[in-house]
């Protein structure tokens, strides 16, 4: 049997082939093989040539200052340095986030709340997007830190960043931003938004997995506390030595998403054009991905009257995820789709279909037909 259609590009991403040349020339002994804090030989000035050069080009990305790039092991570290990092230095209790944030920065927040602090988890609109007039009403006297996700990973969705950054730049508020969907996809640009600190994960972005950033502000400075203590890397931010071969193979994902990203896009875009054209003509189809705000390469797509179970067993030819998290006794909708007010037994008969770099149209034609062709065998005649 041929390898399933991998429709999963939203939970991660193959490493492009010339960043995997990147990070193997990296590691090898004529490479950059050294530790880049090694003061005393060519070895270490050389690996930490190609990190600063890395830095210099994923803060080029963001337009920030590449002292203002902070290497960790991915997104869910660097949403918990941000939060946790800012938390433990201050005296502020209040948290706003939102309902439908991924798991990294709800449970950092879930953990912040058995420590004194208090949350409140904004309710987005129907397609998961959060307005800029909903964090203003929860802003309180003693707010310390918004986080809201640029891009939510299940929905595609896309919240009002810069509106947002400003609103809370212009109340004394610091910002966090999960972009772990959106960096390299659509255009970041910290000074503009308004942004405090921004996570990014490179597997998200056809880069290797195990390497993210957090962009932590410098002007005014933003002094975390660490999670991880050790040699003092990273401004003392972030002790541990630095991966060498994962920093390049990020900024080298980085600059072919930043080359490619208005063409990428517009393709992208053309392949949900063509998904939606299939799924529309399928009966009682609910589309929870947003109309408009919404990034081309996520669908999140719901059949009424079906068995999500059966659904997903059927489709065994398509690589994709659920709304669904299964366990061995239930079938439990996503929290997200629940977030939104999708009806349980449309969330549990839902899927996301995301593609990349690597999807072709033959593709999304393939899996269109499959799914309207087992959505109709499960309903019956
Ligand atoms: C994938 C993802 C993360 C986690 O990133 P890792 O690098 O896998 O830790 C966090 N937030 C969002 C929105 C994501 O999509």
């Amino acid at each position: 049997m041929q390898d399933p259609i991998y429709l999963d590009y939203a939970a991660t991403t193959p490493i492009d082939p010339r960043v995997a040349e990147k990070m193997g020339q990296a590691m090898l002994v004529q490479g950059n093989f050294g530790n880049p804090a090694s003061r005393s030989h060519v070895y270490g000035w050389r690996a930490e040539e190609a990190v600063e050069a890395a830095r210099a080009e994923i803060a080029r990305a963001l337009n920030a200052d590449p002292r203002e790039i902070v290497w960790t092991s991915g997104a869910t570290e660097s949403d918990n340095l941000a939060l946790k990092g800012v938390a433990y230095n201050a005296s502020r209790q209040h948290i706003v986030t939102s309902a439908v944030e991924h798991k990294a920065v709800l449970d950092t927040c879930a953990d912040l709340q058995t420590q004194g602090f208090e949350v409140t988890y904004l309710q987005p609109d129907a397609h998961g997007r959060v307005e800029v007039s909903q964090v203003e009403a929860a802003l309180r006297e003693d707010t310390l830190i918004v986080s809201i996700m640029h891009v939510n990973n299940e929905l595609g969705s896309i919240s009002d960043i810069k509106a947002i950054g400003g609103l809370c730049r212009s109340r004394g508020v610091l910002f966090h931003v999960d972009a772990a969907q959106s960096f390299g996809k659509l255009v970041l640009d910290v000074q503009d938004m308004d942004i405090d600190m921004l996570s990014i994960s490179a597997h998200k972005l056809y880069g290797p997995k195990g390497i993210g950033v957090l962009y932590v502000r410098r002007e005014p400075p933003l002094k975390l506390h660490p999670l991880i203590h050790g040699g003092g890397h990273e401004m003392g931010m972030r002790s541990g030595t630095l991966p060498t071969h994962q920093i390049v193979g990020l900024a080298e994902a980085s600059r072919l998403m930043q080359a490619d990203m208005v063409k990428e896009q517009a393709r992208l875009s053309s392949l949900r054009e063509r998904l939606l054209t299939h799924l529309r003509q399928i009966p009682d189809t609910f589309i929870h991905s947003h109309p408009e705000f919404n990034l081309p390469s996520i669908l999140n797509v719901g059949f009424a009257g079906i068995d999500g179970e059966t659904l997903l067993l059927a489709l065994d030819d398509l690589a994709l995820s659920t709304g669904s998290a299964c366990n061995s006794t239930s079938v439990e909708p996503s929290f997200v789709l629940t977030a939104i007010g999708v009806p349980k037994d449309v969330a549990q008969a839902s899927i996301r279909l995301s593609f990349g770099r690597f999807t072709q149209p033959q593709d999304i034609d393939h899996a269109g037909s499959r799914i309207s062709t087992v959505v109709g065998r499960l309903r019956g005649p």
